[in-house]
């Protein structure tokens, strides 16, 4: 493309609320065969709310929430404000923590007035010599409607499954149909569990689901796939930033991070996925101009 219709388009895409940080993604963008997008605050809302606490014999609700409530309020997490907005909620109070640690795709652990509370994926229960399949038949049933399956553990015990959902948003069935129509393979990237990222995936029609990613492994996901042609990853969060740069086009969802934003090629201006297919339209549409 000219330099002139590279102007012309990335200003025909800013009018979209589409931003192109840098005028060489235009046109490596028409070139993408794949487009990976991360679950979380992307297809999703970014803003789950707790549906379910099923709790361990021996654990009292108010207990058991106020507990890891405590240890939630100093983690940055959505699941976390989605726990702590329950608590209060509920008038269960938080209380001080001490030794709070987050381990990346894992959860949270912290002591509250002496007791260890660890709350985070089943694997951290795992890691934690603990054993989460008490809650297998519940957990199962849960993400299959598309709902995220927590565990909580107290004083080295397992106390309850924590259950948030997170809705997705309006547009990105649509958003993901369009991509289709465009002859784009759609996957999804997530550190979400497996069963309830396939049933998130189902309900909009993507076809390829990478679940249980860690947070250093969304860049190995953009490697592999672009060994089958070109890749444009679209994500908000911290966890995406190295990924929105190893892609051939990262796409930053501008509510996200500034991290994810600095990271990106491209900042699409709402939440709104469609802008991912607009900016891709217009990519094709400025190199066919100069043909
Ligand atoms: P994602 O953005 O896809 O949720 P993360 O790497 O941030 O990916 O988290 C992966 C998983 O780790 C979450 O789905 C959840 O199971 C667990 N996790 C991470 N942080 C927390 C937290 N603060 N509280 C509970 N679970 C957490
Ligand atoms: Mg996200």
């Amino acid at each position: 493309a000219t330099p002139t219709s590279v102007m012309v388009g990335t200003g025909r895409a800013a009018e979209l609320g589409v931003l192109f940080r840098r005028g060489e993604a235009l046109q490596s963008l028409r070139e993408v065969d794949v487009v990976a997008l991360d679950k979380t605050g992307t297809l999703t809302e970014g803003r789950p709310e707790l549906t379910d606490l099923v709790l361990a014999d021996g654990f009292g609700r108010g207990d058991v929430l106020g507990l890891v409530a405590s240890v939630e309020a100093k983690s940055e997490h959505p699941i976390a404000a989605a726990i702590v907005a329950a608590a209060k909620a509920e008038d269960v109070p938080v209380s001080p923590v001490d030794r709070f640690e987050a381990v990346p795709g894992f959860g949270v652990e912290a002591t509250v007035g002496g007791r260890a509370v660890a709350v985070g994926a089943d694997r951290l229960m795992t890691h934690l010599g603990l054993d989460p399949s008490a809650f297998a038949a519940e957990a199962e049933r849960l993400s299959l409607e598309g709902k995220s399956p927590l565990y909580a553990s107290v004083d080295g015990r397992l106390a309850a499954l924590v259950v948030v959902s997170d809705p997705v948003k309006a547009t990105s069935a649509a958003a993901i149909g369009a991509l289709h129509g465009l002859g784009l393979r759609v996957a999804m990237v997530t550190g979400d569990n497996e069963r309830t990222a396939k049933a998130v995936a189902a309900r909009l029609g993507i076809d390829e689901v990478f679940a249980e990613v860690l947070p250093e492994g969304k860049v190995t996901v953009v490697q592999s796939l672009g060994l089958s042609g070109k890749v444009a990853f679209v994500g908000d969060g911290i966890n995406d930033a190295p990924a929105l740069a190893a892609a051939d086009v990262g796409l930053a969802v501008g509510t996200g991070t500034d991290v994810a934003i600095e990271s990106a090629d491209v900042v699409l201006m709402s939440g709104d996925l469609n802008a991912v297919v607009t900016a891709i339209a217009v990519s094709r549409a400025t190199i066919r101009n100069i043909r």
